[in-house]
């Protein structure tokens, strides 16, 4: 087993509700909520209209930019209304597309369109993995053909395939490695054709034996599966590829300037989709977990899904106090289910009173836990201090940036300070500046 990075925590796993649950299809329902922005980047633009008649797989955006991804519709029917609806990455009303259903579920002609990536070109595989509109479905939601474009001057040597899934109580790639591990695996050769590489890791923690052991069965010769000791974040770019590599990505840079471009499993099955049968993302497994679900599932749910509906087809809550889209450590916190499923949306949580710990945050004791524990090697107890006064320029001379936003200060601080919170809201400040400097 390798070892693996400095810093990091232990959270209790929770993965005992949902890993050993095999993934049931979630019906067709009857409307869906298809948001605009589902990726990181440009937002795309709507190219349908209200009224008219779309069928599955059909393009209803286009990107504004090569940063940017399109959506589909998920099922056959008629665009009810383009308009606006809560986002829930944001927090804010964003754009949507609302289909009705017709409940034939009828796909676009020429879909799918079977036919062997392997003897496909390089610039039609891109444009295969562009026009289905794949981004990174562990929740990071980068563009998948940006990742596969390494620049000019860039030499990739390594290609990764995350299946590590750290966070907690989530097992929507466990249990799509063990159940469908072909299109996990033909989809990783396919990133390696697109890459030029002949060698890649698929990485998975120790905590799924079962998966590792399907996968090192299944891998090919040119993919090495690699046990990881578990830690929280093992499953996060720079930390996987330290892990695996023993490369360190540089302060403001990315895994490519190290020679690493880092899938995670649903992107490869996302990838393999695209370029096998031309069917663009518009459906995902996803976990619905913890103890305020009834009966919690992994379900294989469309793009636009309202999370309510997936709720109540998992039996509804019990004792429900705190909804979260994603896991424990990085997710983002609810006021309404009713929003739609999206292409990052791994899983999504319902946390009970006597899981949560919801108290008021008090002055930082200088006790160094978060320091200990940051595995960007960054001062979260400084970094919290500017959040509370909002001095996002001196933050940012503290590496601000360089925080993956994975956690694990907040986890371990005994003050119960927000730290993520305040550095989420020192980046926003920056990020406004920015952009009123380059409008200036
Ligand atoms: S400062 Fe950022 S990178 Fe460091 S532990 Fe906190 S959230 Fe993680
Ligand atoms: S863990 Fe909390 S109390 Fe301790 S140094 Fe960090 S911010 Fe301060």
């Amino acid at each position: 087993m390798r070892s693996s990075f400095k810093g990091g925590v232990h959270p209790p796993e929770e993965k005992g509700l949902v890993k050993d649950s095999p993934v049931v299809d979630f019906p067709l329902s009857s409307r869906y909520y298809v948001l605009l922005q589902q990726h990181l980047g440009a937002p795309s633009r709507a190219i349908v209209k209200s009224g008219e008649n779309v069928k599955k797989g059909q393009t209803l955006s286009e990107p504004m930019g090569f940063v940017s991804a399109p959506v589909h519709a998920p099922t056959s029917g008629t665009v009810k209304e383009i308009t606006r609806m809560v986002h829930p990455v944001t927090g804010l009303l964003g754009p949507c597309i609302i289909i009705d259903a017709d409940g034939k579920d009828e796909w676009l002609e020429g879909l799918p369109a079977v036919r062997d990536p392997f003897t496909m070109t390089h610039d039609d595989l891109m444009e295969a993995v562009r026009s289905a509109g794949v981004v990174g479905m562990g929740g990071a939601t980068f563009p998948t053909h940006v990742k596969l474009s390494p620049p000019k001057g860039k030499t990739i040597d390594t290609f990764i395939v995350n299946g590590v899934e750290c966070e907690p109580y989530l097992s929507s790639d466990h249990r799509l490695m063990l159940e469908e591990p072909d299109r996990v695996l033909n989809g990783a050769r396919v990133a390696m054709k697109i890459l030029g590489l002949e060698k890649a890791y698929l990485a998975i923690e120790a905590n799924k034996p079962d998966a590792i052991r399907v996968m090192e069965q299944k891998a090919p010769p040119e993919i090495q599966v690699v046990s990881l000791k578990v830690k929280y974040p093992q499953g996060a770019e720079k930390q996987l590829i330290k892990a695996l590599t023993d490369r360190e990505v540089p302060s403001g840079g990315l895994p490519m300037d190290v020679g690493a471009v880092v899938q995670n499993a649903g992107t490869c099955a996302a990838i393999w989709d695209a370029c096998a049968a031309g069917i663009p993302l518009i459906e995902r497994i996803t976990s619905i977990t913890g103890r305020g679900i009834v009966q919690p599932k992994n379900v294989r749910v469309r793009v636009g899904t309202l999370l309510k509906e997936v709720i109540d087809f998992c039996g509804g809550v019990k004792d429900a106090a705190k909804l979260i889209f994603g896991g424990p450590m990085m997710g983002i916190a609810q006021f309404t289910s009713e929003i739609p499923i999206m292409k990052g949306t791994s899983g999504v949580l319902v946390l009970t009173e006597k899981d949560t710990n919801i108290s008021e945050y008090s002055a930082c004791i200088s006790c160094g836990r978060c320091v200990e524990a940051c595995p960007m090697g960054l001062i979260p107890s400084t970094l919290s201090k500017l959040g509370e006064k909002g001095q996002w320029q001196k933050a940012a001379e503290n590496n601000l940036m360089d925080c993956i936003e994975c956690g694990c200060c907040t986890y371990v601080c005994p003050a119960r300070r927000p730290i993520v919170h305040f550095i989420k809201h020192l980046k926003a400040l920056s990020r406004s500046a920015g952009a009123k400097s380059k409008g200036a």
